[in-house]
């Protein structure tokens, strides 16, 4: 059985750049309502560095231009409503200043694996503490367990690891298998224990597993594929987005540009081939990349196909729970991603004697009942 995990990167553009309504609120409540139709539950990895400069904004100018409590509604409503909100950070918005609509971020804290081990177990303690403080009175037992980290940032792992066991965080979810970055964040998940398997993660490297570890990893599927397998409509319209929301399109002084900078550098072939590192366009074509399970950028037959194919591959007998668990953002959930996302959860709901819908939550709970 492959238990289905919707997790949404709740959050504007990379940049700083964009409005919450349009880029989280109004997208979210679509996709909501879409998992409703079906049974499935969405798992909102909200981004709290950047809700908590929302409601600082929100209190400074007697201003809601942020939505931050449209905000605080549609996550309390999605608890309501049997569905999961944990923790993403990008670090990046703890010291930013806001500048005529933009939030200006300090990049220097961009690398959430590199920040020093007393800076990142405040952050995580800070945005926990927020998330059950806003969640709590609509369902008393909630609990913050799960993190991701903003542009999977979790390698070099120690502190990582043991800031999110000191805050009581007993789940990662930020390891893609195969996936590598260099540059602004740096990391090589090639050797990592699993795409699919949960583990218990080695202190000092979370690709390893260590059976007395306390944090589990649940990986977001991926797979190697050739660079073709990339080439969907909706990839190509994140392609699009990413180049109209880069740095210095909204008429900034060459000052204001440079401040406004953003190191990702996440153009087109970024989109396209996530794990090319720079390497040539022969090099591209000619390697396999990181596929992860995304489901506003693969298409539904891509998503339905891999579904099988993890199913026959790590539980041909059908009898473990497995998470499979997808990405996705809101700004990404455009009309033509409804038609693809509406094709494979018709597909999952079809199939219930392979497939359930679950969220990080109820993982959290199954691993802690198994090990006890
Ligand atoms: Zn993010």
């Amino acid at each position: 059985m492959l238990g289905i995990i919707f997790t949404l990167d709740y959050e504007i553009h990379g940049n700083g750049e964009g409005n919450p309504y349009d880029l989280m609120i109004e997208p979210t409540e679509r996709l909501l309502r879409l998992c409703e139709q079906f049974g499935a539950k969405l798992t909102i990895m909200a981004d709290v560095a950047e809700i908590l400069k929302f409601k600082e904004y929100k209190e400074e100018n007697r201003q809601d231009d942020y939505s931050y409590d449209a905000i605080v509604d549609q996550l309390r409503g999605a608890i309501t409503n049997g569905h999961d909100v944990q923790l993403h950070i990008h670090s990046s918005y703890f010291n930013a200043t806001h500048d005529n609509g933009y939030w200006i971020q300090d990049w220097s804290e961009y690398d959430f694996a590199r920040l020093p081990y007393e800076r990142m177990s405040g952050m995580i303690g800070l945005c926990k503490q927020f998330l059950e403080s806003l969640l709590r009175p609509v369902d008393s037992s909630y609990r913050c367990v799960a993190f991701r980290a903003a542009n999977w940032s979790v390698s070099p792992s120690k502190n990582v690891v043991q800031a999110l066991i000191e805050h009581g965080i007993s789940i990662d979810t930020s390891i893609f298998k195969y996936g590598r970055r260099k540059g602004v964040v740096n990391f090589d998940y090639s050797q990592a224990y699993s795409p699919i398997v949960p583990w218990r993660v080695k202190e000092d490297d979370m690709c390893g597993r260590d059976d007395t570890g306390s944090l589990w990893e649940l990986p977001i599927y991926s797979e190697r594929r050739w660079i073709g397998a990339f080439l969907t409509w909706n990839r190509f319209s994140r392609a699009l987005m990413s180049l109209r929301h880069r740095v210095g399109q909204s008429g900034l002084s060459s000052q204001q540009t440079r401040s406004h900078a953003t190191p990702a550098g996440n153009g087109w072939l970024g989109s396209v081939a996530p794990d090319s590192q720079g390497e040539g366009w022969l090099a591209t074509l000619l390697q396999r990349h990181a596929w992860k399970a995304d489901f506003n950028q693969c298409g539904g037959g891509q998503l339905i196909n891999a579904l099988h194919r993890a199913s026959d591959r790590y539980d041909p007998h059908n009898n473990k729970m497995l998470p499979f668990i997808l990405i996705g953002h809101p700004k990404l959930f455009t009309k033509r991603n409804e038609k693809s996302l509406s094709l494979l959860l018709r597909h999952c709901a079809k199939h219930p004697d392979k497939f359930e819908f679950g969220t990080l939550k109820a993982m959290h709970l199954s691993l802690r009942n198994n090990a006890s």
